[in-house]
């Protein structure tokens, strides 16, 4: 039985709230124990936790090179840098991602060349990508939400083109492409592991190549582009990841089946229950692939839910229930991006007004989804009487919730 919305004057589904994340944390003293070699001879970064996590992912994920970093978007940044070298042109990525990657164009100098996304799979618009790419210097995608982007379809249109293609895996660490994990595509792929994704380090990021030179060129880009002997080959950056952030990611590593798993019981749950409400469609994925599920994104059909994306986030607001619009503004209407000519791409446009992110990680209960998919059948029951009392003068909005706010 669903009880009435809380805008309506029911009970808040969740009080106190819920969280949109919380990272998975290893028992500090997992943490502690692993950093204390390194810590006690003084060596804080780049040691010997920083060449233990490199070669776990590698083995893990079947690759011949992994280059850890201090965060994602110095990977893209320094990988985009070695791919891009002596190719001039725009860089086709999707605007439908978050903003690192684009912004890992543009400090390179290149322009980004946003195209489409699918509107029920979010990823890359192969057909728009490959209409775009003539005249590009190289394609950037993203595995959205943790989902793979078709990558060897994604291999197929930059081949065909003869340019590079780098995936932001960001979203990615432990996905699969039918069987294959992700890593082990395009030139290179470059994971996060900041808090809110799947394998954690505080800040860091995990470059992967079967490529010895870009690996070895990595390496020195990481370290200002000094390959030893102070005599700089090229303008690189400081993005070494500190032993204590390797301490972290390593006992954050340990946990990662555990974390998948759990995380894939929470989607699925997720996919049952909303199954019976109209109009919240969720990400499609193909069957024989593997997400994350970094996030757990829905999108809205507003004439059949009744209400639209910005009333349900405000409803969901008033349960308790903390979600965030990923991605939404998409990247090509972005201030930073908008300067020139705004490029016309209504699929996305219309994608990321319609898409809610909810809350999904290991700590989540059962019955904590349950009541999330208790709340939108709730919103989809009353919408009528909602979006009246939604518009009603003088109504005080439901406030946000700071996403860590809810020990525990
Ligand atoms: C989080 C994220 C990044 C940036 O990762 P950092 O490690 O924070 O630099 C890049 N791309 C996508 C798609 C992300 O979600």
């Amino acid at each position: 039985m669903t009880a009435t919305p809380a805008a309506l004057g029911g009970a808040p589904r969740f009080d106190p709230p819920l969280p949109f994340a919380r990272p998975a944390r290893p028992p500090i003293e997992d943490f502690v124990r692993r950093l204390e070699p390194s810590y006690e001879r003084g060596m804080l970064t780049n040691g010997a936790l920083v060449a233990e996590l490199e070669e776990q992912v590698a083995g893990l994920l079947g690759v011949d090179h992994v280059v850890a970093v201090s965060s994602c978007t110095a990977g893209l940044m320094l990988t985009l840098q070695a791919v891009l070298a002596d190719r001039p042109g725009p860089v086709v990525v999707p605007s439908f991602t978050f903003a690192a990657s684009a912004h890992a164009v543009a400090w390179n100098g290149h322009d980004p060349r946003f195209v489409e996304s699918d509107p029920r799979t979010f990823q890359i618009d192969l057909t728009h990508a490959a209409q775009a790419v003539d005249g590009a210097a190289a394609i950037l995608a993203t595995h959205v939400f943790g989902a793979p982007c078709d990558p060897v379809a994604v291999q197929q249109v930059a081949g065909d083109a003869g340019v590079p293609v780098v995936f932001d895996a960001a979203h990615g660490l432990g996905g699969h492409a039918g069987g294959i994990p992700l890593g082990r595509f395009g030139d290179a792929e470059v994971f996060s592991l900041s808090p809110t994704k799947v394998v954690v380090a505080g800040e860091g990021g995990i470059v992967t190549t079967g490529d010895a030179e870009l690996a070895a060129r990595l390496r020195v880009g990481r370290d200002y582009g000094n390959p030893g002997d102070y005599d700089m080959r090229f303008v690189g950056l400081n993005a070494r990841m500190s032993e204590l952030h390797a301490a972290l990611a390593l006992a954050s590593l340990g946990m990662l089946d555990e974390t998948l798993v759990r995380r894939r019981e929470l989607a699925r749950r997720y996919q049952d229950g909303l199954a019976a409400v109209p109009g919240v469609r969720c990400q499609e994925i193909a069957p024989d692939d593997g997400s994350t599920f970094k996030d757990f994104t829905v999108a809205v059909d507003a004439d059949r839910l009744g209400l639209d994306r910005d009333q349900l986030v405000e409803v969901l607001a008033g349960e308790g229930i903390d979600t965030r619009a990923y991605f939404d503004p998409p990247v090509h209407r972005h201030r930073a991006y908008a300067g020139g000519e705004v490029p016309d791409l209504p699929v996305t446009d219309a994608t990321s007004a319609s898409v809610v992110s909810l809350p999904i990680y290991p700590a989540l209960a059962d019955a904590d989804v349950d009541r999330v998919v208790d709340a939108v059948t709730a919103a989809a029951a009353h919408a009528e009487a909602l979006v009246a009392e939604l518009a009603r003068p003088g109504r005080v909005p439901a406030r946000r919730q700071a996403s860590l706010s809810r020990p525990g």
